[in-house]
């Protein structure tokens, strides 16, 4: 279990000298993008929800700062958008930072680059006051990564809080132990509506009470998730299970699967869940498939995981008489 900070190590301490070759086919590159990331990746058995990895030197260019990141797939599946855990290195001083960061690209692309970093040091703080128990763990204070690039200067802006290790010099104990607290703030932050406004959350669910406005969030996240929707669709079929809509039979539709005009509705009774209990969805299992309408309907009732009332309150008109 020493592997994953001596490889870090690995990359702050030689990541100057590779930096002057040619980054195509360049095996330090193939090292950190599969070897690293697969290492990675074991830490992550023991968790009860997802969470996908990806490690870069750079896309087609050597970067100035290489980055190991985890991804929760309801907020984000790329370090550009949405919040995430990520190891940034400062190869100049060999310092490796464990943060929880943002998505730089996006926000610049919105705000421009000046404007930009001021929102990502806005939300920076957000995160961390929304999971006080979990930052208050970490170091808050500001972090360097060495280079007057756009994209480490985002980084910088978009850090919320973490741990800085010296390459070559971490104790692998507290190494592991920092990342399974990130993890669990990672985790607490995307349950609570990471850096959406409170009132925003509000008027979504339609509920002043924050409590069941996080988990209505919550709850929809996970059906709009691309990857949880096209697995739910796969599994259970495409049909709505209460009136029984084929849109390939009734509508004529003839596109992709993923397309379908049928939604994924959460059907475990999330309300009944304590915050941070076990695994938050189970693949088909907690899921129903629904019609645009009958899923509004079902989203109206007491009990939103409760098909068999929907079914009694709508008329069959496509299903068998
Ligand atoms: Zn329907
Ligand atoms: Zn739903």
């Amino acid at each position: 279990m020493t592997i994953l900070p001596e490889m870090l190590s690995q990359i702050a301490i030689e990541f100057v000298k590779q930096r002057t070759k040619s980054f195509a086919q360049n095996d330090f590159g193939n090292f950190v993008r599969h070897d690293v990331a697969i290492e990675a990746k074991k830490h992550l058995l023991y968790l009860p929800y997802e969470l996908t990895v990806k490690a870069s030197v750079g896309s087609g260019n050597w970067a100035a700062v290489p980055w190991l990141g985890y991804f929760d797939p309801l907020i984000t599946d790329t370090a550009t958008r949405g919040f995430y855990v990520v190891y940034l290195i400062n190869a100049q001083t060999e310092e490796i930072f464990l943060s929880l960061n943002q998505g730089t690209t996006e926000t610049y692309r919105e705000f421009g680059e000046l404007r930009g970093r001021e929102v990502l040091r806005r939300r920076a703080i957000d995160l961390s006051e929304r999971a006080p128990e979990y930052s208050n763990l970490f170091d808050l204070k500001h972090i360097n990564l060495g280079s007057a690039e756009s994209l480490p200067l985002g980084y910088e802006a978009g850090h919320s809080f973490g741990r800085k290790y010296q390459a070559g010099n971490i104790e692998s104990q507290n190494f592991f132990s920092d990342l399974e607290n990130m993890f669990a703030a990672y985790e607490a932050l995307v349950n609570r509506g990471g850096t959406l406004p409170t009132a925003a959350m509000n008027e979504e669910a339609g509920t002043n009470d924050i409590e069941e406005t996080r988990r209505y969030v919550l709850s929809r996240r996970i059906e709009r998730a691309p990857n949880i929707r096209k697995r739910v669709l796969e599994k259970r079929g495409t049909v709505c299970e209460a009136c029984a809509l084929d849109p390939v039979r009734h509508l004529n539709y003839t596109g992709p699967l993923k397309n379908t005009p049928l939604e994924i509705h959460h059907a475990r009774p999330i309300s009944g869940m304590a915050e941070g209990e076990s695994r938050r969805y189970k693949i088909p299992d907690d899921f129903i498939i629904l019609c645009p309408t009958c899923h509004r309907l079902i989203h109206r009732q007491v009990d939103p995981a409760n098909l068999v009332q929907l079914k009694n309150l709508i008329n069959f008109s496509y299903g068998p008489k």
